[in-house]
């Protein structure tokens, strides 16, 4: 086994522990194995998870709520301050972890990891972001106010993809707000959540206040089901988005679940080529493409093909794969295991035999000092056609399909087509053609020559259809609103005469 990511607090790695109650717990073991994708090496198992875990944290967060909930919100936000600190110290260590388990190569894992920061940084404002509203002489004599209150227990069920950023969207808020919080981080990538658990645990978060549940569908099937648990976070594929959303709503709960997704990216005639290239680059292979607001599709609209695709092709050409768990980094590392390999294989292999042409092919690319890594190159298909599978499902690799188009028309046409909706970009250096597109387009977060507009923590992100159920999206003032309820107080005093200052 790997131990060359920092250990630092000496947590038995094989299998997992799941935290509860403030007690790092041994969990049942015979789940499934967590690799390091840069080797295929085995370096911890996640635990089977059942639905007594889950029970036992449900039982841990819900005694942790009254005293919690009591805590003054400056205080509440301390304990953020203090972790937003043990995260800053701790930075290389928890990107090292996400480098280890994830395949992130350095620089991608110290961006996601920046932004889960953020996202600690919006919780420790939240005595302001608790603010109410209120009314005075609403009526005669009658005052109004309304007050921000947590709901209790919350869920947070997290993907690979972004082993901190994801579970730092959701708990740092949830708790600020009031809440207690159970994590069930993603079985490919438990180390990095538990990293953050013990930083949190360090930063004086009470016993119980936050949680971790190692496991697959048992244990997410009984805090769906749970009485006591008040509201789901989710983030994952569509098709697990929906059953969260579906199973959760009937048992009561609140949920905001984000889904997979496939997005545009069009370049119009007159955008800016150098500029344009790189940006598609980033996004296209950027984290080797597993990322919701990875561009997936290229749309050339007119000329932009031929201006396009040659400088395209030899910037994917040039990226370097490797090894991403030392101290030497490539451009970009492997995906996250070779079932998921072999799909992204599959979907291009589909794409050709429906006459689609490889133009940049990094599909047998390969890592000389790791032969039994997750390899994919940079990969480009040409002449995709809106009806093909490669077009419509979500590949999450590195990939980038090109779709031509004569008219922006048809550009946008084909791009409100998908039942997808999180991201859609648009190169260009004309204003209207932006603004068309802007007004037009049928996805929740827009980018006018931004590839990956992926929304910071100050706003929600708001991702559109399939890629999202639900009404208060994750982040910013929606998610406070999501992370609490809201009371209104209309008051009346009876007493005697006070006088009138006025008539003086
Ligand atoms: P996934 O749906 O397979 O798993 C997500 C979580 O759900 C994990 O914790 C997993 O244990 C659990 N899970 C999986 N199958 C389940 C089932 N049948 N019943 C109950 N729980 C189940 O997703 P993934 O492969 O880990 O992550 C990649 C997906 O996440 C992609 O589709 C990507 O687009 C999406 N994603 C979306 C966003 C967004 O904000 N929209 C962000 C990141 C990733």
């Amino acid at each position: 086994m790997t131990r060359d990511w920092p250990n630092f607090m000496n947590t038995p790695l094989l299998p997992c522990p799941n935290f509860i109650g403030g007690e790092w717990l041994p969990a049942t073991p015979g789940g499934s194995p967590v690799y390091n994708p840069s080797t295929g090496d085995v370096i911890a198992e996640c635990p089977a998870g059942t639905a007594a875990d889950a029970a036992a944290a449900v039982a841990a967060a819900h005694a942790a709520f009254p005293a919690w909930r009591e805590t003054p919100a400056v205080d509440r936000a301390r304990v953020f301050f203090k972790y937003r600190q043990l995260v800053e110290q701790n930075f290389e260590a928890i990107c090292r972890t996400v480098c280890l388990e994830h395949g992130k190569t350095f620089t991608e894992a110290r961006g996601s990891v920046f932004r889960g920061l953020e996202n600690i940084e919006y919780a420790c404002g939240v005595p302001s972001l608790l603010f109410g509203d209120t009314l005075g002489n609403m009526a005669r004599n009658v005052d109004c106010e309304t007050l921000l209150q947590p709901l209790g227990v919350c869920v947070g069920i997290t993907p690979f993809n972004f082993p901190a950023m994801v579970p730092l969207w959701m708990f740092p808020l949830a708790i600020a707000c009031g809440n207690t919080f159970i994590l069930k981080p993603s079985e490919k990538v438990p180390l990095t959540a538990i990293l953050l658990g013990q930083l949190l645990e360090q930063a004086g978060c009470p016993k119980g206040v936050f949680n971790i549940v190692h496991g697959g569908r048992p244990v997410v099937d009984a805090l769906l089901t749970h009485p006591q648990v008040r509201a789901i976070s989710f983030v994952g594929s569509s098709p697990v988005a929906k059953y969260i959303y579906e199973t959760g709503t009937r048992h009561g709960k609140r949920v905001q679940a984000n889904g997979g997704a496939k997005n545009y990216l069009v370049i119009m005639p007159d955008a800016d080529i150098p500029k344009t290239v790189e940006a598609l680059s980033t996004a296209a292979f950027g984290c080797a493409g597993e990322r919701c607001m990875a561009g997936s599709t290229a749309i050339t609209v007119g000329a932009a093909a031929e201006r396009l695709l040659p400088s395209l092709v030899a910037a994917a050409n040039a990226i370097k794969i490797g090894r991403t768990d030392q101290p030497a980094q490539p451009d970009m590392g492997p995906v996250i295991t070779s079932q998921h390999r072999e799909r992204v294989l599959g979907l291009v292999a589909s794409g050709e035999k429906e006459g689609a042409k490889v133009i940049a092919d990094g599909r047998s690319a390969k890592v000389l000092d790791a032969p039994r890594g997750f390899y994919l190159g940079a990969t480009i298909v040409d002449g995709v056609e809106a009806n093909m599978t490669l077009a419509r499902e979500e590949v999450f690799g590195p990939v980038l399909n090109v779709m031509r188009m004569d008219d922006l028309d048809r550009a946008i046409a084909v791009t409100n087509a998908s039942a997808f909706g999180n991201g859609a970009a648009i190169f260009t250096n004309s204003g209207f053609a932006a603004r068309e597109f802007k007004q037009r387009v049928k996805a929740g977060m827009v980018g006018i020559n931004v590839g990956v507009p992926a929304t910071m923590a100050m706003f929600p992100f708001t991702g559109w259809d399939d890629s999202f159920y639900g009404d208060l999206h994750i982040q910013g003032r929606e998610a406070v609103q999501f992370y609490t309820q809201q009371k209104v107080i209309t008051t009346r005093w009876f007493g005697g005469e006070v006088g009138d200052v006025w008539k003086k």
